[in-house]
């Protein structure tokens, strides 16, 4: 997805970029993703003096694995883009304190590593299926949001045990 920003500048007016974008493959091959739907990405490219101003959302569905239980979760995402474009020489200084506007060397952007960085940002890194999550017991593997097991009551922290074993002899 490309757009000029001299072409958009000499207009003056805002136009609508939308389309589909392939989720990268450092983010599908997840080892806690077990799918993940196309991008959805649609954005307005807002001409502003010199600089192009594009502000939208991507979007796409995923079925990950929570992170304590491992079971699927289903998930929207629902993420806001924005970001901005000024053609000018490298290092050249921005002034807008708000957000920083990225200085490309070609007239012609592709949107396409921005809406990329933005997922990666965005993406849950550790996803729960409800916060409230037990997790699995560590010594049986019980889910122990469906029923409790019986290890946890009597286990000791080894160190402990060793401590314990220290004071009795
Ligand atoms: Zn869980
Ligand atoms: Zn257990």
């Amino acid at each position: 997805m490309h757009f000029s920003i001299q072409e958009l500048v000499a207009k003056g007016v805002p136009v609508e970029l939308s389309g589909t974008f392939q989720v990268p493959e450092a983010v599908s091959s997840r080892r806690d993703i077990a799918a993940i739907g196309p991008l959805r990405f649609a954005a307005t490219a807002q001409p502003l003096d010199t600089v192009v101003d594009v502000r939208g959302r991507l979007s796409t569905e995923l079925e990950a694995l929570c992170a304590r239980c491992l079971q699927s979760v289903s998930m929207q995402l629902d993420i806001p883009f924005h970001e901005q474009f000024r053609k000018g020489e490298e290092g050249s200084e921005s002034d807008a304190d708000e957000i920083e506007v990225n200085v490309v060397d070609s007239d012609r952007v592709d949107l396409k590593p921005y809406v990329e960085e933005t997922l990666f940002m965005n993406i849950p890194y550790a996803p729960l299926c409800k916060e409230s999550c037990r997790g699995l017991c560590p010594e049986c593997g019980q889910n122990l949001n469906e029923r409790a097991c019986g290890c946890a009551a009597d286990r000791i922290d080894p160190r402990l045990a060793e401590l314990k074993k220290f004071f009795e002899s």
